[in-house]
């Protein structure tokens, strides 16, 4: 076999080589069925025992709480920022947002379009480089939820503590850290995650849905973007992304296979600490660009003195084997995204690679 790639891309990203082999050995003919599981009805028994068994699969490694719904829908994390108000967002209610970065920004300027919003934290002032104070929050008792994201995907910024929102309801996007550590489950109403950085491949957004969310929510918005809709099909009331689910499945039992999430942090925090200290440890050749008390374990971003350099250091790093460090084109620098499928391997190679970098250039 050819030498796997040290990949660092921000999504879609890597995934398990086990789980690759895995679908390779199943594509042509799943479970002796004479045809690959693209080719049968999501109706089929087979389709529904693999819909079953990832739910059950992603309830016990989250360890979500009886009360929750898992579904499958589509549409990316992005239609989750527009289904969120339309089903939520009541007249003379208030979404509340904390604003860490691009992405919790694109689901703010989504949520606009539905309702009246309200910034009630926000890192915007710091540019981003950390994730605010979020255990005093004074929200307005006419708050219909608050809105977080987990992990700034572009910034770097991870959320270290979740808010307690008492009886308001807290709604997450994980997209780029679910099952990346342990979670209390139980803090959320909702938790939605876009599948194509630490869960499997684009075209399944998995959404975590506490029940009592339900009651009352508008019947005249579209079908498809109505939770409702989901719930009661159990994610089948369209043809699911059915590949999508399956490689989903896969990645949830190398998760489990591997130890579960405590592993997974523990993993996770291994890898990062790589690479953060060939950062720290640089004498400022390296920069780290998020503050350390809100350091992400799934996005390190990192800059070079300037924009020379940092072209340089993508030349060279591709030449050396690695891809997708070069930093989102809305903010430039360095990224290099460490996922839960990116082997040990790969960031104790980086880790050395920056090193080395600095021993030529710096
Ligand atoms: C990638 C990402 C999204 C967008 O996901 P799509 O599936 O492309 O819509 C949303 N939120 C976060 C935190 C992300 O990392």
């Amino acid at each position: 076999m050819t030498k796997r790639a040290y990949n660092f891309n921000a999504g879609p990203a890597a995934l398990p080589l086990e789980v690759l082999q895995k679908a390779q050995e199943e594509l042509v003919e799943y479970q002796g069925i004479g045809m690959s599981i693209m080719e049968i009805s999501h109706r089929s028994s087979q389709y529904e025992q693999l819909n079953a068994e990832t739910q059950s699969l992603l309830k016990e490694l989250f360890a979500i709480p009886d009360g929750y719904k898992v579904l499958f829908m589509q549409g990316g994390a992005s239609t989750q920022f527009a289904a969120i108000p339309m089903n939520f967002l009541k007249a003379g209610q208030v979404g509340g947002y904390v604003h860490t970065g691009s992405w919790a920004d694109k689901a703010l300027k989504e949520a606009k379009l539905f309702g009246e919003t309200k910034i009630v934290a926000s890192s915007e002032a710091d540019k981003f480089t950390r994730i605010p104070d979020v255990s005093q929050l004074a929200l307005d008792p006419g708050t219909a939820y608050l809105h977080i994201t987990s992990n700034e995907t572009i910034e770097g910024a991870q959320y270290q503590q979740y808010p307690d929102t008492g009886s308001v309801p807290l709604i997450g996007d994980m997209s780029s850290d679910i099952l990346c550590r342990p979670v209390d489950v139980s803090k959320f109403a909702m938790i939605y995650a876009g599948a194509q950085k630490n869960l499997g491949p684009s075209g399944v957004t998995v959404v975590i849905l506490r029940e009592d969310m339900l009651q009352d929510t508008p019947k005249n918005i579209p079908t498809m973007l109505r939770y409702e809709t989901h719930v009661k099909n159990n994610s089948l009331y369209n043809t699911p992304p059915v590949y999508s689910v399956y490689m989903v499945n896969l990645v949830l039992k190398w998760i489990r296979d591997n130890g579960g999430l405590t592993a997974m942090e523990k993993r996770n925090r291994e890898k990062t600490s790589l690479i953060y200290k060939a950062i720290d440890q640089s004498g400022g050749f390296y920069r780290g660009v998020v503050d350390p008390g809100s350091r992400s374990i799934m996005n390190i971003t990192f800059r070079l003195k300037d924009d020379e350099l940092e072209k340089q250091f993508i030349k060279e790093s591709e030449q050396h084997g690695f891809v997708g460090l070069k930093g989102h084109r809305s903010v430039g620098g360095l990224r290099a995204s460490t996922y839960n499928a990116v082997p040990y391997e790969a960031c104790k190679a980086l880790a050395e690679f920056m090193v080395d970098f600095q021993k030529r250039n710096g």
